[in-house]
């Protein structure tokens, strides 16, 4: 080889090197008013806006556009992650593993299998389409914990999902000892027995496997926010932001639809959610819609003691301070409640799955920022855990409470499909009012105790009023 293609050689491995490190980086952003945050939040993924400061994740060339901008901002140094710590082989066989580490990309997928097929009276293993990166093999994976998991019942349908932020963890490892629990506690545990007996819980726990298994599926380490592209590499692409938007239609950033997008689509549109949760990490609070805009959602006040019930379980069974972020009301001023805000109150955000599922499934659906840190130590995922059991259980068991009835053709007994509006509550601008599950007839409408006045309309037949409807104030059951 003569010296000259040395040269070469060496000149193109360094370019394959510099393309390579092209990671995101985290920035923080002064912000004077609140068009300048909002203006923000369209141009690059905010992750936190507190006390005049947001922070970003973005690219070397959108950090060259903010200052372009005017925006005035600092790279955020973090200390190089320390502490993870990966399961030992065989994990994800064991009758009692520790949940003090972060799977493999192959054990938590061994994992999922084994619990379908461990309990297979209560669990359907299902696989929701491939990620994004095509040179690897990953999956966008749930399963389905119900009594009759094959038969799709009167129950309310709830989703949790984890992780759309590859590097946001903890939510992960947290949502498959949730599944593990369910299963394995089902027939000793009493709540978790009438849970998974009037329920079908949906549980997703890493819906970017792509941005968490960035580094290599042997490790977290080298976690990332983003969606990546078809070859691997970061897309910028927030998963969090490329879902269908009440306010700025099918693409509101102009990205098509990412693969791991149009696995939730699909699942929302083939299932019946009437409650979901997706978790994040970044801060420690319920957040819940809209993120769009500043208007109320109809049942704003039953969205909010939902979060704060969610929240006041993590403050008493988590550590001190844990859980209680408070964020000021940017929409219409007013005090901020530890560990709760409203979406658009803290920072819009277009292309959000909270509210995609809220507005265009008639869903209710809250994101739940559950560590302030997001590569979390594994060492402090057990206390995540513990901090979040009793708020997960009851957020299920919300789903139990409210107005649940079934429409059904008086001459054949078949479900109908029918709308179902709470009269004075409701309203069309928000599509709050919900539908039957087309499958059995069922419809679950969520609400706080109280007397309602119900409007069952069903194309082609008659409309049914039915008045002072109670929903009983029997509280949470754990
Ligand atoms: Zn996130």
């Amino acid at each position: 080889m003569t010296r000259h293609s040395i040269c070469i050689m060496t000149i193109l491995l360094l370019f394959a090197t510099a393309s390579a490190a092209v990671v995101p980086i985290e920035v923080e952003v002064v912000i004077e008013d609140r068009a300048r945050l909002d203006a923000l939040s369209w141009e690059v993924s905010v992750t936190d806006f507190v006390n005049g400061i947001a922070t970003v994740v973005c690219s070397p060339a959108q950090i060259d556009r903010l200052r372009d901008l005017g925006y005035q901002l600092s790279v955020i140094k973090r200390p190089k992650f320390t502490g993870i710590t990966m399961c030992p082989t065989g994990w994800e066989n064991l009758g009692t593993p520790s949940w003090d580490c972060y799977p493999t990309y192959a054990q938590y997928e061994a994992m999922m299998h084994r619990l379908a097929e461990s309990f297979p009276t209560l669990c359907r293993f299902h696989d929701l389409g491939p990620s994004a990166n095509l040179t690897k093999d990953h999956r966008l994976l749930a399963l389905e914990i119900s009594d009759n998991p094959d038969i799709d019942e009167a129950e309310p349908e709830v989703f949790l999902t984890s992780t759309m932020h590859g590097d946001e963890t903890a939510g992960y490892v947290t949502m498959l000892r949730l599944a593990f629990d369910l299963l394995n506690q089902y027939g000793s545990d009493v709540p978790i027995t009438d849970l998974v007996d009037q329920t079908e819980i949906w549980i997703n726990p890493l819906a970017n496997p792509d941005g968490t298994y960035f580094g290599g599926d042997d490790t977290v380490r080298s976690a990332i926010r983003f969606l990546t592209t078809a070859d691997g590499q970061v897309s910028w692409v927030n998963a969090n932001r490329n879902f269908p938007d009440p306010r700025y239609g099918s693409h509101p950033h102009g990205d098509p639809w990412w693969p791991e997008t149009v696995a939730m689509m699909d699942l929302a549109e083939s299932r019946h959610f009437v409650l979901s949760a997706n978790i994040h990490s970044g801060a420690e609070l319920i957040n819940y819609p809209w993120d769009t805009w500043c208007d109320r959602h109809p049942d704003d006040e039953w969205f909010f003691d939902l979060s704060l019930a969610w929240a006041t379980a993590a403050q008493e069974d988590g550590p001190s301070g844990y859980m209680d972020d408070c964020r000021q009301p940017g929409c219409f001023g007013g005090t901020c409640t530890p560990g709760v805000t409203n979406g658009a109150d803290w920072y819009m955000v277009a292309g959000g799955r909270q509210d995609f599922m809220t507005y265009f499934h008639g869903g209710r659906e809250v994101t739940v920022e559950i560590s302030s840190t997001k590569l979390l130590p594994s060492e402090q995922l057990p206390t995540i855990w513990t901090a979040n059991r009793r708020a997960l259980l009851n957020f299920i068991d919300a789903a139990q409470h409210g107005i649940h009835g079934t429409v059904i053709d008086a001459d054949n007994g078949n479900p109908v499909s029918a709308m179902i509006e709470i009269i004075g509550l409701d309203s069309v601008e928000a599509r709050s009012s919900v539908k039957t599950d087309t499958a059995a007839g069922d419809f679950h409408r969520l609400l706080n105790p109280g007397l309602y006045d119900l409007r069952i309309s069903a194309m082609g037949r008659r409309t049914v009023i039915l008045f002072d409807v109670e929903v009983p104030n029997d509280g949470p059951s754990v």
